[in-house]
């Protein structure tokens, strides 16, 4: 099948090598290539060179030698150079969506949307990291002093998933450059295109060669290289909890720092005095971005008694407004899901749900012509109870469960039940109430009366079976730093 990738401004940002020490590599050791699809049509859009060990290794020396030289820049100018890669990012936000759209499938202008959530995170640690500080400690003698120094960690290793091409990449390696470090990316096999895109840009403000290293292809290869290679000091992972898992326990021997971003299971909970308006709005929001595909999406909606009748004929008429279509479409969205597994997931979850009792209230029909393999119709479904496999699973697609309450102890007792704790929600107009629920959810991150709790100036992370660690905010640039005590004694007064 000839390869037809989307039709770009500036076609050089369309690149069909990896990166390895600032040389486009077109070979991998393997001697083979992968292909990457639209998630739309199943079309063919490029292929790469599939990397393993061997490659991953050079592209560790390569960081690893970048590191000796950018770790003594001056923050001043890494942040330079930072500021320039945000400005070119969104110079070239056009062709950078029609990238990320092409190989992943959200709509334009979503795309378009992470990729100014992407730089978002570029300019912030571009500014952070002129504030990194060292701090002196009150000494338990008199002639001596204590100074602790913040030093990059030094080559780290950053794995990515599919879902966020852009932004999962910059939240991690904006703050790694800023801090001094330097990088190997994993991106997903089924976005890698977005991720070289984006080293295209960096190397053309000015990031020098060997900072941004890329390879793709055999997952466990190059994870089992980037976990056990004792130059790589850190590794910062989002994806799924197993993979996470796995790799925290392939770091183990070469103990290095870990962070884990992974998934969630989000209650969203709709209390009766809650605004009624700005409910559906925060459901559709964090519901149906990406198709549901996002670790924040809300996977258990909460009513209670009193609102749930309204709540549902609201939430029931929003749902079936969507259009659904190829991402390129103008006016869609909801794009495809990323592959057939993820359709026939959610397909699962529905399907339990019914057989256990659940009512059906909303299905948009799919459009003619597109594939029940590639698209998933957004679904509404009431009466769902607590052994229903949507209660405990990451349905990761447009299917939103309903579930019902009666009194604030149940809602969070519900909220609560579940090994995950990334991001809970919930809606409520009671001041008193507001500050109870939100003390009490077991949860990184907390919305009241908003559905969205990602901006690069918070920090962003979860609890439990969903991490360790935070991205954003002040705290995202501590995990590339190393804190050094520096002890000067014996000074003569
Ligand atoms: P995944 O299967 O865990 O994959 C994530 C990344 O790990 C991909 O690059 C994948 O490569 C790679 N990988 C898979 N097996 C590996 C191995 N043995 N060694 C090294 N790398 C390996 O997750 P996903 O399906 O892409 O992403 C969805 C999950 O990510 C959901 O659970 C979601 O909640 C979570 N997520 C969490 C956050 C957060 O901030 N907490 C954000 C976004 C997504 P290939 O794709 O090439 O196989």
């Amino acid at each position: 099948m000839a390869a037809s990738p989307p039709v770009l401004n500036d076609p050089s940002l369309w690149i069909n090598a990896v990166r390895i020490g600032g040389h486009w590599r077109d070979s991998a050791a393997s001697g083979e290539r992968f292909g990457v699809h639209d998630p739309g049509n199943g079309q063919l859009l490029g292929t790469l060179p599939t990397c393993g060990a061997a490659d991953t290794r050079d592209a560790i020396d390569a960081a690893q030698l970048a590191f000796k030289a950018w770790r003594k820049t001056t923050a001043e100018h890494r942040a330079q150079v930072l500021e320039r890669w945000y400005d070119l990012m969104l110079e070239h936000v056009d062709d950078l969506a029609r990238i990320l759209s092409a190989e992943q499938g959200k709509p334009l202008p979503e795309a378009a949307g992470e990729i100014r959530y992407a730089a978002s995170f570029v300019k912030w640690f571009a500014e952070q990291g002129k504030r990194v500080g060292g701090y002196s400690i009150p000494a338990p003698t008199a002639d001596r002093r204590i100074f602790v120094a913040k030093e990059p960690v030094g080559v780290c290793a950053l794995i990515t998933p599919w879902n966020f091409p852009a932004a999962m990449i910059t939240r991690k390696a904006a703050p790694a450059f800023a801090a001094g470090c330097t990088v190997v990316i994993k991106p997903s096999e089924f976005t890698p295109y977005t991720a070289l895109a984006l080293a295209e840009l960096a190397t053309r403000a000015g990031l020098p060669d060997g900072c941004m290293n890329i390879v793709a292809g055999d997952a466990p290869a190059i994870g089992g290289e980037l976990t056990a290679h004792a130059d790589v000091r850190k590794l910062s992972f989002t994806g799924s909890t197993r993979v996470g898992a796995l790799l925290m326990r392939q770091c183990a021997d070469t103990i290095k720092k870990v962070s884990l971003e992974l998934g969630g299971n989000a209650p969203f909970i709709v209390f009766d005095d809650a605004d009624l308006d700005l409910a559906v709005a925060g459901v559709i929001a964090s519901k149906y971005r990406n198709a549901g595909q996002t670790c924040v999406c809300a996977n258990r909606i909460l009513v209670q008694d009193g609102i749930h009748d309204a709540f549902v004929a609201r939430l029931a008429e929003a749902v079936n407004v969507f259009i659904i279509g190829h991402g390129a479409q103008d006016g869609v969205g909801i794009g495809p899901l990323i592959n057939a597994d993820a359709c026939a997931k959610v397909e699962r979850h529905l399907q339990d749900a019914l057989d256990k009792g659940a009512t059906l209230v909303a299905r948009t029909p799919l459009p003619d012509g597109l594939d029940p393999q590639r698209y998933s119709a957004p679904v509404l479904l009431t009466g769902v109870t607590a052994d229903m496999q949507v209660a405990s699973e990451e349905t990761f697609g447009p299917l939103a469960p309903i579930f019902r309450f009666t009194d604030e102890a149940e809602a969070i007792a519900l909220a609560n039940d579940t090994p995950f704790g990334l991001a809970s929600y919930f809606y409520s107009d009671n001041l008193h109430r507001a500050w109870r629920v939100a003390e009490a959810l077991e949860s990184g991150m907390v919305g009241v009366n908003t559905g969205s709790v990602a901006v690069e100036m918070a920090p962003f992370g979860g609890i439990k079976l969903s991490g360790l660690g935070r991205e954003g905010g002040e705290a995202g640039i501590e995990e590339y730093l190393e804190p050094k005590a520096i002890h000067f004694a014996g000074l003569k007064s």
